[in-house]
């Protein structure tokens, strides 16, 4: 498999770039997944050229033939979520329990939009004048460009994908180049469906040159985008020279609450997968963990003594629990961020080793630092990382200060026994999602996700509420 070249799936077709590059596994670098076409600007804009044809011919399709083609997409990844998933891991170094965990989850993103495609009502309305009726209803909004960020390969994917199609929109897709496999594969499913030529294309590439084209192109309508900050200001930037819809979903540093009444093995096991789950390399990763004095000391140890049993290792290696980093660039920023913080006069309490495995690969045991303070760079940028910083402070008022003085605000999470404490967090988080007594990782499907300040731009994603993003409102009158 390694010696062929998985094509670009351009206007219904399969077809080669002008380059290509190796899929290497983080896990093993002497793991070839195989050699992955490498869209240039010319092949880009012939993909949108494409989506501007296939979407007229989407947009007459009936509900129920949208309808049967998102739930076949959904049944054949749940089916297959043992074999993509293994591909998942083996490409992006996340566990085997991940990958596949990834895989089901992105079925149930399609079968959840495939019963939305059914429940598209409008609005009517009385008009001011009299003999006059008004009715609202929503169209797709055109074409949509969408740009993909490598730890969640195949749901960022989904989640942007079949709310798209739901909705009568056709798709120009370019993923993050350190993880094409499972784009292509999920490329592959969708080209089974009988879409109309041109409704779904895939271009492989770099962001500066693949993505470029797509963020300055002035025939895609909408721009959906999950990455970082900084490529996310470069995507509203370009979108907003052209007036293109734009929607962002970006970093964060998120925090976990712990207060003295908090239960002590639930906010252990909160810490713990929030911060360490995915190799830490989730947006809602709990990178901050704001401990009240009371608790700060049993929490401290009672965390190092789960991180003891945490396994790190081959993703597909049973019982592992932590797998590979991303990539060298992920791994080289990850210690340099260890450094920075012990430089910043932050203590290491535990890991932060690099791990020898039997393969050749990025593995790093998970870190814990403590006595460190809100305003350390370690506390204010995004690792993307196995790192997570203990910061004391004195009560809950102060715990709420801190969890909100940062510029980003995904998630944010409080363990509490007190109602008092958790409606107040519930209430004045400045995050998009609040977690109580629960991991600051783990969304569900069906309802919207997004954040606010520098971690959300645009419409929220998911849920009923995609609507706003990949659909515009019509406004009719009607005289009779
Ligand atoms: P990234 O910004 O480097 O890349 C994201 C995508 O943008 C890739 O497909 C990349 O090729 C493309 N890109 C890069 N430069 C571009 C350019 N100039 N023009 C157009 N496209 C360009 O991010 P990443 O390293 O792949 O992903 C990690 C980031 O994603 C983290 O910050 C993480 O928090 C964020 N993330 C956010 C969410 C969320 O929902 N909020 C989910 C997952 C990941």
């Amino acid at each position: 498999m390694s010696d062929s070249v998985f094509r670009n799936y351009i206007a219904g077709e399969w077809v080669e770039g002008p380059s290509a590059i190796a899929n290497v596994s983080p896990a093993d670098l002497s793991d070839v997944i195989g050699h992955y076409a490498q869209a240039d600007a010319t092949q880009t804009r012939a993909a949108i050229a494409a989506a501007v044809k296939g979407q007229q011919e989407w947009a007459k399709s009936g509900l129920e033939q949208r309808y049967s083609v998102l739930m076949a997409i959904g049944d054949e990844l749940i089916a297959r979520k043992d074999e993509l998933g293994r591909l998942l891991a083996r490409e992006e170094g996340k566990t085997l329990a991940e990958g596949v965990g990834e895989t089901y989850r992105s079925g149930q993103f399609f079968h959840y939009y495939a019963a939305e495609v059914l429940r598209q009502m409008g609005e009517t309305a009385d008009s001011v004048r009299a003999g006059v009726e008004i009715e609202t209803r929503r169209e797709p909004v055109g074409v949509v460009g969408i740009i993909t960020p490598w730890n969640f390969p195949t749901a960022t994917g989904a989640w942007k994908i079949a709310p798209a199609l739901a909705f009568g929109n056709a798709i120009v897709w370019k993923p993050a180049n350190q993880v094409p496999a499972s784009a292509w594969a999920l490329t592959e499913i969708i080209s089974r469906q009988g879409l109309p030529a041109g409704t779904f294309n895939l271009v492989m590439g770099p962001g500066a040159e693949v993505g470029d084209v797509l963020i300055n192109s002035r025939d895609i309508n909408a721009l959906t985008f999950t990455g970082s900050l900084e490529t996310g200001r470069k995507v509203a930037a370009a979108t907003a020279v052209n007036l293109v819809k734009c929607q962002l979903e970006m970093g964060s540093k998120n925090a976990l609450v712990v207060l003295d009444d908090a239960d002590l093995d639930n906010a252990v096991e909160c810490a713990v997968g929030g911060a360490y789950g995915g190799t830490g390399q989730k947006c809602t990763a709990s990178s901050r963990l704001i401990v009240t004095e009371g608790i700060h000391d049993r929490f401290v140890e009672a965390v190092i003594a789960r991180m003891k049993k945490l396994v790190v290792g081959h993703p597909l290696k049973e019982g592992v629990h932590i797998g590979a980093v991303a990539d060298a660039r992920q791994m080289e920023s990850n210690l340099k961020y260890l450094e920075l913080a012990k430089s910043e006069g932050a203590k290491l309490a535990y890991g932060g080793e690099v791990i020898t495995e039997a393969t050749e690969g990025y593995y790093l045991q998970p870190a814990l630092f403590t006595n460190t303070s809100n305003d350390m760079t370690i506390n204010r940028e995004e690792a993307f990382a196995p790192i997570a910083c203990v910061i004391k402070v004195k009560d809950y008022a102060e715990a709420l200060a801190t969890l909100n003085d940062t510029n980003f605000g995904l998630t944010g999470g409080i363990c509490t026994e007190s109602l008092k404490y958790a409606t107040d967090f519930k209430r004045n988080a400045k995050t998009g999602c609040v977690m109580v007594n629960l991991p600051t990782a783990g969304t569900d499907y069906h309802v919207p996700f997004g954040g606010r300040k520098d971690s959300s731009f645009g419409p929220r994603e998911q849920g009923t509420y995609a609507k706003e993003f990949y659909t515009v409102v019509k406004t009719t009158y009607i005289r009779a």
